[in-house]
Formats: C-alpha cells, sequence, structure tokens
C-alpha cells in the first residue's frame, strides 16, 4: 500500500536494514533472523498504529504503546525506522473512511519527520489519495538528525527549536501556534507523534523539557483536539532513556484524569454524522468558490498556494516565457 516492492526488497538485505536502524554490526546477522528478531516485531507495531487510527474514529482517542516511525518514507528507511507507519494511516484512513478529507499530523518528537515529510513532498498523498489534505506541524531541534532540508518544504508549521531549548519555551511556543493552525486547518483526524526524546538529558533530542513539560505537552494536544470533537490517535515514537516509560506512563493516567478517556462517547455515528456526504458537498462547493478566489488574488505572485505546498505559478511562468521569446 505505501512501500513499492523495490523498497521491501531491499529489506532482505542485511547490510540495507544495518543502515535503516543505524546499527553496522546487523551487517553481520543473517536476514532471517533480523526478519524474525526486529523487521516483524516492527511490522506488529506498524498494524498497532493502523488499529488505533480505526480505534480513534470509534472512541475518539486511541495510543499505540509503540509506533510513529517518522523518519521512514515510502522509499526509504533511516534513523531507527524502517516502515512508514504515519504515511499508511494517512491512506488506510482515505481507503475506508472516504469521505475523510483534512488530516493533521503534530509531530512532537525532537526530531524533524522527515519520512511523511517526504511522501508529502515527492506527492505520495496527492496521487494515492487527492481528495485529501495533510497539514504537518512539526516541532523538533533543528541542528540534530536528520537536517533533512528538502522534506521541510513539506512542513505548513515549521517549528524549529534550538540545543537546550527550555520547557517555558517550548510550551510557549506550543500554545501560541498549535489552536490558531488547527482553527484555521480544521482537520477531522489528528495524528499525534508524542515522542519523549525532548526530555532533559536525552543523548540523541539535546532538549531540555522537563518530565512535567512533557505531561503538559500531552494535555495540550489532547486538549485542543478533544474539545473540538477531533479523533486523535497517539504514538509513541523515540526516546532514549531509562525514565521514558515512567514519564510516558504518567502523561498517559493524567490525560485519563483530565478527559476521563474511557467516558468518552463512542463517536463513530457521530463522526460519521459531521463528516456525512451532506455536510461533504457543501464543503466542497464552499472550498471550490474559496480556491478561485484564492487564484484570482495570487495570480501576479510568482508562486501561489496550491494543495497546502507552495508551486510556480504557471500562469506567471508562460508570461515569462512569452516575454522572453518577444
Ligand atoms: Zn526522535
Amino acid at each position: 500500500m505505501l512501500h513499492p516492492t523495490r523498497y521491501l526488497s531491499k529489506l532482505t538485505d542485511s547490510s540495507a536494514v544495518a543502515k535503516f536502524m543505524e546499527m553496522s554490526t546487523l551487517s553481520y546477522l543473517p536476514s532471517s533472523w533480523i526478519d524474525n528478531s526486529l523487521l516483524r516485531p516492527m511490522r506488529y507495531a506498524v498494524q498497532g498504529s493502523l488499529l488505533a487510527s480505526e480505534k480513534a474514529i470509534e472512541y475518539g482517542w486511541s495510543i499505540n504503546l509503540s509506533g510513529g516511525y517518522h523518519h521512514a518514507s515510502a522509499e526509504a528507511g533511516g534513523g531507527f525506522c524502517v516502515y512508514g507507519d504515519i504515511s499508511l494511516i494517512v491512506l488506510r484512513l482515505q481507503t475506508k473512511y472516504s469521505q475523510l478529507r483534512k488530516v493533521m499530523i503534530i509531530d512532537l518528537d525532537a526530531h524533524q519527520g522527515n519520512g511523511y515529510e517526504r511522501d508529502k513532498h515527492d506527492g505520495l498523498f496527492n496521487k494515492k489519495c487527492k481528495d485529501m489534505k495533510v497539514f504537518i506541524f512539526d516541532m523538533y531541534n533543528q541542528y540534530i538528525y536528520p537536517r533533512d532540508y528538502e522534506s521541510r518544504r513539506a512542513i505548513d508549521y515549521n517549528g524549529e527549536l534550538s540545543h537546550h531549548c527550555s520547557t517555558d519555551t517550548f510550551l510557549k511556543q506550543l500554545r501560541q501556534n498549535l489552536a490558531p493552525k488547527i482553527d484555521h486547518f480544521q482537520p477531522e483526524f489528528v495524528i499525534y507523534n508524542a515522542g519523549t526524546d525532548c526530555l532533559e538529558h536525552d543523548p540523541l533530542g539535546n532538549l531540555d523539557i522537563s518530565e512535567e513539560g512533557v505531561i503538559e505537552r500531552d494535555q495540550i494536544v489532547f486538549d485542543e483536539c478533544l474539545k473540538r470533537n477531533i479523533p486523535i490517535t497517539m504514538l509513541l515514537s523515540g526516546g532514549y532513556q531509562k525514565n521514558n516509560a515512567a514519564v510516558i506512563t504518567r502523561s498517559l493516567l493524567n490525560l485519563n484524569k483530565k478527559f476521563k478517556l474511557f467516558s468518552q462517547p463512542n463517536w463513530r455515528d457521530r463522526w460519521l454524522q459531521l463528516y456525512g456526504s451532506q455536510k461533504r458537498q457543501k464543503q466542497d462547493k464552499e472550498e471550490k468558490q474559496e480556491q478561485k478566489e484564492d487564484e484570482c488574488q495570487t495570480e501576479k505572485s510568482s508562486y501561489y498556494i496550491h494543495n497546502y505546498s507552495w508551486a510556480p505559478n504557471p500562469k506567471i511562468q508562460q508570461n515569462q516565457q512569452e516575454n522572453e521569446k518577444q
């Protein structure tokens, strides 16, 4: 569904997996061992992400205690990630719930989510689910892996952070920007990549977010989604310290306490009601009208916004070519 055969066949080569996992010793191990001990558990985790996304439609929220392989794209692995579960969620939702048109990815792992960003940048979502708009909200340490500048062009809210960003700075930036972006885009589904490698002392993240800060971060994201009736699925992604599990546990308990997660009403009928065909047709009509107005307004500028990404304005290019000929 996401990865082409040419990529999947690479996974039978131990040295290719060693490269994606950044573990050189794997290249000396037989591929059957790698598949059984490493890739198969990862596939289970990816299945967990897909199942979680469906459960979020049903219950309004869900949490996969794994997944969040945000460095894997359709064509390449990297940064401990082999399968691109975030892009897969987008494709699966579109297949299963054809009325879904707007998905927001909120990525608060310390690293840039260049895998699904690469997929968006390469036009995968436009090609495989052309009626779907994907908004990327990514806050990450700009000075660490992967520093993928080309993929950054696919980000809609680019929250670049510096080394040792403090809890206050991080939460202030999140509070100031998340709600306005949600209100502007009006997502119908949120994928929340909640890596905890932003915790202070993490050997890879290099940010200084306290344990309380991480708990508050998760609460802010859930609050903004649940109060607007937007289904949210949370993936745990990166985190490389012994205290990660304890902090995540405290955060999940806090979410349950604040939002009474297990008492949330069954949302499936409500969701279908909200995004059922009648409302959808009305929204499509309004959006087409808005698009027309946008194109009129931006006709004179060199670039225009198309499906939330920048592209050269073909009308201007054509005019320039005609001028050059003259
Ligand atoms: Zn990370």
